[in-house]
């Protein structure tokens, strides 16, 4: 049996810079707090914590004071950095340039915006942090859509400026902005901005997945199980290809499903680390 895994897979940039900057901080202080999970994986996760990651969110910022904590690629608000300086606490940031850059753009047109004839519009998942982060640039004015049923919340008479979250789906933000022009233009409405804010990396990685995924016979698509990143893109590759299963690890893989396959592919989600996808093809072809 012969074994795979996309060269394209795992983590981003943005991840890789997030979790050398961890390394780095736990090796010269033994000690970090991260304001949420760095990665949605909860492999990753655990091996951190062994070198001295603790997890907090920002209800427990409120109580620290004098301590170190890290800011992940998604971001935050203004009002963590507010929070941070008030309680004395050193932030190490990991935001992701290209998340930093989306925030400057957010904020540039929320400062400069008429605000009595103008919003801001954010193509995102409700609650997530990289959104969250984003509202604040808004002093959370900002109106998140994250479906086709959501743009009811727009005044179609007032100009739209519309944003999507860096880890969207390039079709939906394109169907998305269809719509709300249409109903701009159904009142007269032509004052319609938009920023392609999606990630470059997200952009492309379906396609690359499609790819690999048609070079083998089955894919094991390795990711944690909150990811929203690894389960739009499993998804996506079952539908091209049904021969997809889903695991978080080695102990998830079902033998009997890949019974008669010859070439096993693995990939994952930019949150999900190379020495895991390592782990399953080393556990996989000495199990064949
Ligand atoms: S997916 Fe793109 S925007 Fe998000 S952290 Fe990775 S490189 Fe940055």
């Amino acid at each position: 049996m012969e074994v795979l895994i996309e060269k394209e897979a795992g983590f981003c940039f943005g991840v890789v810079s997030a979790i050398d900057k961890c390394e780095n901080c736990l090796e010269k202080f033994g000690e970090l707090y991260c304001l949420g999970e760095l990665v949605h994986n909860s492999m990753e996760i655990s091996r951190l914590k062994k070198l001295g990651l603790r997890i907090i969110d920002v209800k427990d910022l409120e109580k620290m004071q004098n301590c170190r904590v890290m800011i992940r690629a998604h971001g935050e608000p203004p009002s963590t950095y507010a929070l941070a300086k008030k309680n004395q606490i050193e932030i190490f940031d990991a935001t992701c340039p290209i998340v930093l850059k989306l925030q400057k753009d957010v904020k540039r047109a929320y400062d400069t915006m008429d605000k009595s004839k103008s919003q801001i519009v954010i193509f995102g998942k409700q609650g997530h942090a990289e959104v969250i982060g984003l509202v604040g640039q808004t002093e959370n004015s900002a109106i998140v859509i994250s479906s086709e049923k959501d743009i009811a919340q727009i005044d179609f008479t007032k100009a739209v400026y519309l944003f999507s979250q860096t880890t969207k789906n390039k079709e939906e933000f394109e169907n998305i902005i269809t719509l709300i022009r249409e109903k701009m233009l159904e009142v007269g409405n032509e004052n319609f901005f938009v920023t392609d804010s999606i990630c470059k990396r997200m952009a492309s990685r379906t396609k690359t997945l499609l790819e690999f995924a048609d070079s083998v016979d089955a894919v094991l698509f390795v990711s944690g199980k909150h990811s929203s990143n690894g389960t739009y893109l499993y998804e996506f590759c079952k539908q091209h290809k049904k021969e997809t299963f889903f695991i978080s690890e080695k102990s998830d893989i079902d033998f009997e499903l890949l019974k008669g396959f010859n070439k096993i592919g693995i990939s994952g989600a930019t949150s999900t680390p190379m020495w895991l996808m390592e782990e399953i093809r080393d556990y996989v072809l000495a199990k064949s």
